[in-house]
């Protein structure tokens, strides 16, 4: 195809750039070919018709656009303290540009007198307005490359670019020259039917106007376009790899429900599920009796009831005559579902074993040799689970708790404990919503608990400052007095861990100080406590022998004691919402009223103000996930899963979540009809996927 061919020249031979640049261009931005070149967007446009007079300007204003000339220009302060600041005055006032980064080269461009045209958003610091590292271009340098449009595109450079020509503008340059040579030999890579359906803006037009925009809704349109196009492959690919998955790994066949789910179900079940629960026991039943490996996403909220989920799923395989496991990512966690589930199993007189890191070598034994006998059905664990000596004959499903501390690479190392795969249920309690589930988590079907059980009160949350701490403790007391438990939790980073610890322990001290024995029994648990004494003071505390539970975060997942209400979070801005999330779900999980407090100091950073905020103003898991995933971005919630899949040039998967949606529709139509692509007019999209993903799948195998 011509335009694949022209597409996968190297930018060296593009007028104007030469060996030099080229080099450059691919160090500084990764541009090698026209392709790449052709998809290094603008992240902003400039309307060259709209220019704010300075004494016009105020600090709620957005990005805004001035002319005029630099006044004064001094340096100031020492080391990281140091600042340029410059005056820059046109005919309606002034106001003061500060630059803390880049101050050579800054120093370099500005003088004096020397008129701009500069971009930036003003903001106000003691009464007085300025813009911290406005945009500056020269104004007598200045030319309307984009001919009649009065939109001009900013590029992403550095400064070496810059140093080389390469700014804003020469990129912009570079840009026009390759659109006039790709002509109209860009082609469209969507079958005509959806572009005329979606009176979507064809590729040529929205390629060319994503650079140079004749208008902003054209811009728009173009963006859309582009975006939309991105998703749908990146669905088409992830459905595709899906169907092959299914076509080519078979699973275990559990046909039958038989003594253990219906004694459990009718004599020992200590609750009336909720519909939530139910159809999703439902969608793995009909998963595991399907001949297919099952490999599910359970999203549910902290506190939804996945546990019994989990039992039933467990319960299936064993009725089916295999064994089960389930995965926790720690100890306090595998350990406490080791006592919820023995709390059933008991009653069914089926034996479970617990297998964590310190678990002693003669228990060891003990399961390695009931495993190879065949009567050792469950074992609930940690990561030494995967150890090699752990070998079940007749493994039927494997259970991992809390999806985003393990990998893929650990879920295949389940799969490969066997010789047909076990089926695999993932359980999460950091829900997001269902199609960016899909996406990232592309290889797992997703279920979804959205329901919590019956008269759960939403727990009451509150931000308080430090310095109220006095408070607080009087309002612990009174809990006490009416039979509460409390847990006081403090923040463990890493790279601090003394400091951390230090905090912990004067903590410990001061509500030791606070609450006294003999009235008061306070208990501590934190990571350099050997396993043992962990368990033995959370065992304490579950049996109500203690008051309050002093610990660091080793208590985010999973515990269960219906008894505590109210958590207190200490140095609350130095956790992510999803674990300040994690941390309120311990209380509310008995019939009284709850309380989580957030302890801060008085300085807090933005980020840190809408956490708090959020806490504050929902319960909702979902509502919270996209407000971190807003925060955060999607990458630290993948970790290294799918790392290749979320390298999108335009589309954003946080908040082009409706575009995101309308492709995998789209997606899902489009294979519905035709598995394989191989009616003519879907003859372009296997074209690009081939182009896109050369080499990643081979998609023979299914056709
Ligand atoms: P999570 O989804 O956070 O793992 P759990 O499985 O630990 O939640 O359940 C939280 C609490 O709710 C447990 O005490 C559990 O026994 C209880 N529970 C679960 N399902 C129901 C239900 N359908 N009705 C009443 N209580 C339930
Ligand atoms: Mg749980």
């Amino acid at each position: 195809m011509l335009t694949d061919t022209i597409l996968a020249t190297s930018i060296e031979f593009l007028k104007g750039v030469g060996p030099e640049r080229a080099v450059l261009l691919q160090k500084e931005l990764g541009i090698r070919t026209y392709e790449d070149l052709l998809y290094h967007f603008p992240f902003r446009y400039v309307d060259k018709t709209s220019i704010h007079k300075i004494g016009e300007l105020n600090e709620r204003m957005p990005f805004c656009q001035m002319i005029g000339k630099i006044g004064k220009v001094s340096l100031i302060g020492k080391g990281t303290a140091k600042r340029l600041i410059a005056q820059f005055s046109d005919d309606t006032g002034t106001i003061e540009f500060i630059w803390f980064k880049g101050i050579p080269w800054m120093q370099k461009i500005i003088h004096p007198g020397l008129e701009f045209l500069v971009f930036g958003k003003p903001s106000e610091f003691k009464g007085k307005l300025n813009i911290v590292h406005p945009e500056m271009e020269s104004v007598t340098k200045e030319v309307n490359l984009s001919g009649k449009s009065v939109l001009q595109p900013v590029y992403p450079s550095t400064e070496k670019l810059k140093t080389k020509g390469l700014d804003s503008k020469g990129i912009a340059k570079l840009q026009r020259t390759l659109l006039e040579k790709l002509g109209e030999h860009i082609h469209e890579v969507l079958p005509e039917k959806i572009v005329r359906q979606l009176k979507m803006t064809s590729r040529t037009k929205a390629l060319h106007e994503i650079h140079f925009p004749a208008s902003m809704d054209n811009q728009k349109a173009s963006e859309n376009r582009l975006k939309f196009e991105e998703l749908l492959f990146v669905q088409l690919k992830l459905l595709r790899q899906h169907n092959i998955r299914n076509l080519q790994i078979k699973g275990h066949v559990f046909e039958k429900v038989g003594h253990y789910v219906n004694s459990f179900y009718k004599e020992h079940m200590p609750f009336e599920l909720t519909n939530a629960q139910k159809r999703v026991i439902k969608e793995i039943r009909q998963d595991v009796r399907s001949g297919k490996q099952m490999n599910r996403l359970l999203q549910g909220d902290v506190g939804s009831g996945k546990t019994i989920v989990a039992l039933m799923a467990m319960l299936i395989a064993l009725d089916n005559g295999m064994e089960a496991c389930m995965m926790a990512p720690t100890e306090i966690l595998a350990t406490q579902h080791y006592h919820s589930i023995t709390k059933f199993t008991e009653e069914l007189n089926i034996p479970v074993k617990l297998l964590t890191g310190s678990t002693k070598k003669s228990v060891r034994r003990e399961i390695e040799a009931g495993l190879a006998a065949g009567n050792l059905p469950i074992v609930i664990g940690t990561h030494a689970l995967l150890e090699n000596w752990v070998s079940f004959p007749n493994l039927g499903i494997v259970i991992i708790d809390e999806q985003h501390r393990f990998g893929v690479a650990q879920r295949s190392t389940m799969w490969q404990k066997n010789k047909i795969p076990p089926h695999v249920l993932v359980m999460t309690a950091t829900p997001i919503p269902r199609t960016l589930a899909m996406t990232l988590y592309g290889d797992l079907d997703i279920s979804v608990i959205d329901e919590l059980p019956p008269g759960r009160k939403d727990i009451v949350t509150r931000h308080v400052f430090e310095t109220k701490r006095l408070e607080v403790f009087g309002f612990i007391r009174k809990e006490i007095e009416k039979g509460r438990q409390v847990y006081v939790v403090y923040p463990l980073i890493e790279e601090s861990e003394t400091l951390d610890y230090n905090n912990l322990m004067e903590g410990y001290v001061a509500i030791e100080r606070e609450f006294p024995k003999p009235k008061y029994h306070v208990s501590i648990v934190h990571g350099r406590m050997p396993a043992a004494d962990k368990e033995y003071e959370m065992q304490r505390f579950k049996k109500g022998e203690t008051n309050i539970l002093v610990s660091t975060t080793v208590i985010e997942v999973g515990v269960d004691v219906p008894n505590a209400s109210i958590m207190v979070i200490e140095s609350a801005e130095k956790f992510g919402l999803s674990q300040l999330h994690q941390l309120r779900g311990r209380v509310g999980r008995g019939a009284n009223q709850s309380y989580c407090i957030l302890m801060t100091g008085y300085k807090l950073s933005e980020d840190a103000k809408i956490r708090m905020e959020t806490m504050v103003r929902t319960n909702n898991g979902f509502e919270i996930s996209e407000v971190d995933l807003r925060l955060r971005g999607p990458g630290d919630l993948a970790g290294t899963q799918q790392s290749g899949m979320l390298d999108l040039k335009i589309a954003n998967l946080i908040t082009d979540q409706r575009i995101l949606t309308a492709a995998r529709h789209i997606a899902l139509e489009i294979l519905n009809d035709d598995s394989t692509l191989s009616k003519p007019e879907n003859q372009v999209l296997l074209d690009q996927l081939n182009h896109l993903y050369a080499g990643s799948t081979d998609w023979s195998i299914i056709s």
